[in-house]
């Protein structure tokens, strides 16, 4: 069994009358690349702050590294790494200047901090931008920026709040796959977004949240394992009998139909070969029709079903 990074037990935060984490708990084990995946004002970013000891708290104990984390424990904060969801680095400095403040907070000698920083710059792939200063760099850069002045001391524990947000797909993916890199060299990562696609791609654990309550928590599997939908259908049909309809509603699996004029989606439940049990009445009816395709659930499925609203409908 691996050792506990961090234990969250019952957090309770309240902003005035705004309840912003509603006993929430957590538990994260060491080489985990750990997700918290919600919209927008479900609570991510207070429970870093309060994880942080950056934030005070109603009620809840956290852990780190089996130790109780105050404002004070700097031994542990010496282990984490962190990259806000708001890029915080200095205009006045360069790059490579930027990252060795950062990086100096945490090791003094010299020496040792230089090797850290080339490290770091090579890491995020900022080695043609080493004297420029962030203003001069693009968003995506900015956010390699922020992200190698977060990691350059190697931290043990690594937390990145929406780091893609605002980042071209070129910084994204590099930003995702040097997160998996970090872990595979022995970093454990908390890593909160609103992007399901991200979530899913590099995460090995899921918790997800809503209005301030984990709603939902397991990997990508078995997360999708917990709902209903395993297989929507989509066929694109200019027209369609309410029999013909009626008759792909009561074949096997098959719990929901919706239709839009040109489109019917068909959710099912389980089973094999819905599409082409589908696909058979509608061809008994002669009826013509288009493009169709068959999706695996997503964890915006996971979140709809349990919620009722979707992910996707979240403010950007
Ligand atoms: P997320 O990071 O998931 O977008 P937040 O943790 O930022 O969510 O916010 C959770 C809730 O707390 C939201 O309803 C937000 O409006 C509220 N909130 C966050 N910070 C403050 C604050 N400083 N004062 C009052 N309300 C806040
Ligand atoms: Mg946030």
């Amino acid at each position: 069994m691996k050792p506990t990074v961090v234990k969250i037990d019952n957090l309770v935060k309240r902003y005035g009358e705004l309840v912003a984490l509603d006993h929430f708990s957590l538990e994260i084990k060491e080489g985990e690349i750990f997700g918290l995946l919600g919209p927008n004002g479900s609570g991510k970013t207070t429970t870093i702050n309060c994880l942080l000891s950056l934030l005070s708290f109603d009620k809840g104990e956290i852990e780190v590294f089996g130790r109780e984390m105050t404002p004070t424990s700097y031994d542990i904060k010496r282990e984490i790494g962190v990259i806000m969801q708001n890029v915080a680095v200095l205009d006045e400095l360069s790059v490579r200047e930027n990252i060795d403040y950062f990086c100096g907070l945490y090791i003094a000698d010299k020496e040792k901090r230089k090797a850290c920083v080339e490290d770091a710059i090579k890491f995020v792939g900022l080695e043609d931008f080493v004297n420029f200063r962030p203003k001069k760099l693009s968003g995506g850069l900015l956010r390699r920026l922020n992200i190698a002045c977060g990691i350059a001391h190697k931290p043990k524990l690594i937390i990145l709040d929406e780091p893609t947000v605002a980042v071209d797909p070129q910084s994204r993916n590099r930003i995702l796959e040097g997160i998996q890199e970090l872990n595979r060299e022995g970093a454990t990562v908390i890593y909160t977004s609103h992007y399901m696609e991200e979530v899913e791609q590099i995460c090995t654990r899921i918790a997800i949240m809503d209005k301030g309550r984990k709603i939902a928590e397991g990997t990508k599997d078995e997360l999708k394992g917990m709902i209903r939908n395993s297989e929507s259908v989509s066929i694109e049909i200019l027209e369609l009998p309410d029999d013909v309809r009626e008759k792909i509603a009561h074949l096997p699996h098959v719990y929901e139909t919706e239709y839009d004029g040109t489109k019917l989606t068909v959710r099912c439940s389980g089973g094999r070969h819905n599409l082409i049990r589908i696909l058979a009445v509608l061809q008994e009816a002669e009826l013509g029709f288009g493009r169709v395709y068959s999706e695996l659930p997503t964890l915006n499925d996971v979140f709809l079903e349990i919620t009722g609203t979707a992910l996707r409908d979240s403010k950007e």
